[in-house]
């Protein structure tokens, strides 16, 4: 691990950011509205998985306010129960019909997940092993699919699965799948790029259209 800063420094940090925040209405408003309208209810129109890398704040990345997104971040991205509690509290009690799970490119929790395939891994605590092991399925297809890939190739493509096998999930999570097969709801991976800022959209199955909303 390399030095970062001291706690005390973070924490006086996030103090004076905080009152910015609070002394700035501009600051609170969002292409949305005001953070005061949003502090009564929340009707966010779209559900995000996405990882808990600080490089993928997931509001600014789709340019989004206060009340707009339901984002559940993970390291991983990963659909563990936890997870799939949460996307399930956003659509049936919010309302919401599109879930997006986002990886992205050069995912630290991906790679991690990689380097237990074929290299001696950092001893890793019981802790993260539980997201490593969301991870493995689809890093194990990936090696199997491509057994020359690079680490970094591997890394890639376990990226996009892992995105997938989340989304797969969700689909079938009790909760959640009576709403998809319905059509009422969509589950879609997605990609971000770090290098580029862009996000790919898999080619999602499209909503059923004998079931118009
Ligand atoms: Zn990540």
């Amino acid at each position: 691990m390399t030095p970062t800063m001291a706690p005390a420094a973070a924490l006086a940090r996030l103090q004076a950011g905080n009152r910015r925040f609070t002394a700035d209405p501009e600051r609170r408003g969002a292409p949305g509205g005001s953070w005061l309208q949003r502090a009564g209810t929340q009707a966010p129109f779209a559900a995000v998985l996405g990882c808990a890398d600080s490089r993928v704040p997931v509001e600014r990345v789709f340019d989004q306010g206060f009340g707009e997104l339901f984002v559940v971040r993970v390291a991983g991205n990963i659909a563990g129960p936890t997870q799939v509690g949460s996307v399930e509290y956003g659509v049936r009690h919010l309302g919401i019909r599109l879930v997006v799970v986002l990886g992205h490119s050069g995912c630290g929790a991906v790679d991690a997940t990689v380097a237990t395939l074929d290299y001696v891994p950092a001893p890793l605590s019981s802790d993260f092993v539980s997201i490593v092991d969301e991870i493995r399925p689809a890093a194990v297809a990936a090696q199997e699919a491509v057994p020359k890939a690079t680490r970094e190739e591997l890394v890639r493509i376990v990226v996009r699965r892992n995105a997938e096998a989340a989304a797969a999930r969700l689909r079938v999570a009790a909760g959640l799948e009576p709403l998809v097969s319905a059509g009422q709801v969509l589950v879609t991976p997605a990609e971000y790029s770090l290098e580029t800022g862009v996000v790919e959209f898999s080619p999602p199955p499209l909503l059923d259209s004998r079931h118009p909303h």
